[in-house]
């Protein structure tokens, strides 16, 4: 995995392919892959096992910085770390899923996660997904992608990952507006696509193609075919 060249932002709304899409795009570029999400859900984890209310801006605030985060880069191989304990499964459940977007609202809680997404990006030859990449974290990034689909289709995309029946649809569509609409409207670094980022809505299009895309737009800027 190469550690310099460019740097790819992909931003975009939850369950819109962009991290599956992300993580194969580094593969076949031979790059390496940043998650910034675990590591909001990493650092909302900690919070939930120490009983601290993640409502409560200025409780999270003042924990912040404790625990110890670390999180791979390699997009066949993604460990995310909190005090040594490796937290990778855990930081998907339902619980850090509900509480993630309070506690990534607090401005000490992003300032501390974007000095290490910003430290861990180093050099390039990287793509790092998340929300506000291109606006915020790597705004000098050469190739920014804003990754969308609709609400429907996202649910359903969650649901399969997760295995989840059908009769569950109402509920993740519930839980995704409401991480979008908090996501999207809070003060500081929202989810909003730059405007210089190419959008890609993937809710008519199957995962090969995402991909491809994604890549044809490297390749239009690296000017080397890394497939
Ligand atoms: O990408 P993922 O769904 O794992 O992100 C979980 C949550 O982390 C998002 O809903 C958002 O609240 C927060 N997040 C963020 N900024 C990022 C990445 C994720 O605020 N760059």
């Amino acid at each position: 995995m190469s550690k310099s060249g460019p740097v790819v932002a992909v931003d975009g709304p939850a369950g819109s392919g962009k991290s599956t899409a992300s993580k194969a795009m580094a593969r076949a570029q031979g790059w390496r892959y940043l998650d910034t999400g675990a590591l909001y859900r990493a650092l909302t984890w900690w919070m939930l096992e120490q009983h601290i209310d993640v409502d409560n801006a200025a409780a999270v605030a003042q924990r912040a910085q404790e625990p110890v985060i670390s999180i791979t880069c390699d997009p066949d191989a993604v460990v995310v770390r909190v005090d040594g304990r490796d937290v990778s499964a855990e930081i998907r459940g339902p619980e850090v899923a509900a509480g993630v977007s309070a506690v990534s609202r607090v401005p000490e809680v992003r300032e501390r996660l974007v000095a290490i997404q910003r430290e861990l990006i180093g050099d390039g030859g990287i793509v790092v997904e998340g929300r506000d990449i291109g606006t915020v974290v790597a705004p000098d990034a050469p190739l920014k992608l804003y990754v969308t689909a609709t609400p429907e289709v996202r649910a359903r995309r969650r649901n399969r990952d997760f295995g989840r029946d059908a009769d569950g649809l109402d509920q993740t569509l519930a839980s995704l507006q409401r991480r979008d609409a908090m996501d999207s409207s809070r003060e500081h670094s929202p989810l909003s696509r730059a405007e210089d980022a190419v959008e890609i809505d993937t809710s008519e299009m199957t995962l090969a193609e995402v991909v491809r895309r994604m890549c044809d737009l490297a390749t239009a800027l690296t000017g080397d075919e890394a497939l």
